[in-house]
């Protein structure tokens, strides 16, 4: 697995010092029970980290300089306790670069009524100086979540767990770097786009590996190691028994697919890589029968589809911006149940309120959406350069409600479309061993792809069980990037009314 930060969150509560020494020592031991209390809640995947009150511009330039410069810190959340004159603010959210999350809450949870007096009103104050502090991050464009409710209330802690996860995986965006192995696939737009444009919006950097580099890590491959992780195949899942059988072609396959995946890992892991692309084309010498041959003897489609698993970005056929969204996508739902994956919209199927569309790729899914043990297999693929036997992992998906996405370039614009889907059971594909799942995109297969198509959404996309659209409403408003949902109340007409919004918004406001 990849190693990651431990990411933080710093709380900043909000005053200012009209109301005496007192007040600010309440707003402060206020505070402190906040986090503490956030903290041991056990919703929140990533601890939060009290600071001081801010109560002047000076203070809180300093903490917002200091929350940019800190390598744990992955955003702020801010909390006015009581008034806090917002013109305090200004120079320091001019520099802040991080998420931001204004949690508009109060300490107290209910109005006192018979005892009730100014001295309570004035230490409960934050009805009115969130909206003050709402107001400058309005005037000033300041991209940030707003979360109401409770701090001890589940449902608001859920909405800060949400953010910390999107802010965590935005912070592990910024120094990414997707290498690409080969090119695009000739001639395909959808899967393109600026790569500077990408920097700027996203942070991510995307490279290119020579394919030739990639062998150097090939060729340097132990023996031993191949066989170890053979073994740890077999241990890990059902199997073809040809496998097994020394001298078999499944055999040499699969060796081979563990040298490739072992080459894949070294070459990634040199470079600080957290996500690749391939293209079937560019494997290494081109004739296998050359006597100086070095290069992939099949498409590394087991290596890929582990290293999804282990939480590499993967994209196929050169397709960076899925390869960046996977690693996002895969950092997001750290230590959830059912699993994502980098899939392709392959095959339709008419069947009245059920139609579908069967998620496949020559053999790329991720082995974490699996309904049950995956098998290992070899068979023949008979696309690319290669055309040869081919190892990968067999399963179908788990079944329920999901939500699958991608990023286009739009040329003035990154698009991010959102669909949430209902994986179903799909019938035995005897003929089709490929890891595969069934789904209608909601609310419906006509308005559903109807939609998708329209807004120009890629045939590829990275799809999660257990990350939904809120996750990805938090994700572009910190890119600052235009989201489409396509969800159970979508209709065609709104829809496309809502692009058209949207066309005019982004000609004033291009990247
Ligand atoms: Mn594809």
């Amino acid at each position: 697995m990849l190693a990651t930060k431990n990411y933080k969150f710093w709380f900043c509560t909000g005053s200012q010092d009209l109301y005496g020494d007192e007040c600010l020592a309440h707003v402060a031991e206020h505070s402190k029970i906040i986090v503490a209390k956030l903290n041991e809640s056990g919703v929140l995947p990533y601890e939060v980290v009290w600071k001081p009150t801010l109560i002047t511009n000076e203070l809180i330039r300093k903490t917002f300089n200091e929350a940019n410069v800190d390598e744990e810190c992955a955003g702020v959340i801010t909390w006015m306790h009581t008034f806090s004159p917002a013109k305090s603010w200004i120079l320091g959210l001019q520099e802040y670069r991080k998420p931001l999350l204004h949690l508009h809450t109060q300490f107290n949870e209910e109005i006192p009524y018979d005892t009730i007096d100014m001295d309570f009103m004035n230490l409960n104050q934050s009805a009115h100086g969130d909206r003050e502090f709402g107001h400058i991050c309005a005037r000033m464009g300041v991209r940030r979540k707003v979360v109401v409710g409770y701090w001890k209330d589940e449902a608001t802690q859920d909405k800060i767990a949400v953010w910390e996860r999107v802010a965590a995986a935005w912070a592990d965006s910024q120094d990414m770097v997707i290498l690409r192995f080969g090119d695009q696939m000739n001639n395909v737009a959808v899967t393109d786009g600026d790569k500077v444009a990408a920097e700027m919006q996203f942070g991510y950097h995307v490279d290119y590996c020579p394919v030739s580099t990639l062998m150097e890590f090939h060729k340097a491959v132990k023996d031993e190691d191949v066989k170890a992780l053979y073994d740890e195949y077999l241990s890990l899942y059902d199997y073809d028994p040809a496998i097994a059988v020394e001298g078999s072609a499944e055999h040499k396959s699969v060796m081979n697919a563990a040298r490739a995946e072992l080459a894949l890992r070294a070459c990634l892991k040199h470079y600080g890589a957290k996500g690749f692309t391939t293209n079937f084309d560019d494997l290494g010498t081109a004739d296998i029968n050359d006597p100086k041959f070095e290069g992939f003897d099949q498409i590394p489609g087991l290596a890929s589809q582990r290293l999804m698993a282990e939480g590499y970005g993967f994209g196929a056929e050169g397709d960076w911006k899925s390869a960046a969204l996977y690693r996002t996508l895969w950092f997001m739902s750290q230590g959830m149940p059912k699993g994502c994956s980098f899939l392709e919209d392959y095959t339709l199927n008419f069947d009245g309120a059920n139609s579908a569309i069967l998620q496949a790729h020559m053999l790329e899914i991720c082995p974490k959406i699996a309904a049950a043990k995956p098998r290992l297999e070899v068979h023949f693929l008979g696309i690319g350069i290669r055309k040869a036997q081919t190892a990968r992992l067999v399963f179908t998906s788990k079944l329920g409600s999901g939500v699958t996405a991608t990023v286009i370039d739009m040329g003035n614009r990154f698009r991010l479309i959102v669909n949430d889907v209902e994986c179903i059971e799909p019938k035995k594909m005897p003929k089709l061993p490929v890891a595969s799942a069934l789904w209608i995109p909601m609310p419906n297969f006509e308005i559903g792809a109807g939609a998708w198509i329209t807004a120009g959404g890629t045939h590829h996309s990275c799809f999660s069980f257990d990350i939904d659209a809120a996750y990805w409403e938090d994700y572009a408003e910190m890119a600052g990037i235009e989201m489409v949902r396509i969800g159970k109340d979508t209709t065609m007409e709104s829809f496309k009314r809502d692009l058209r919004i949207n066309d005019v918004y982004y000609m004033l406001n291009n990247r």
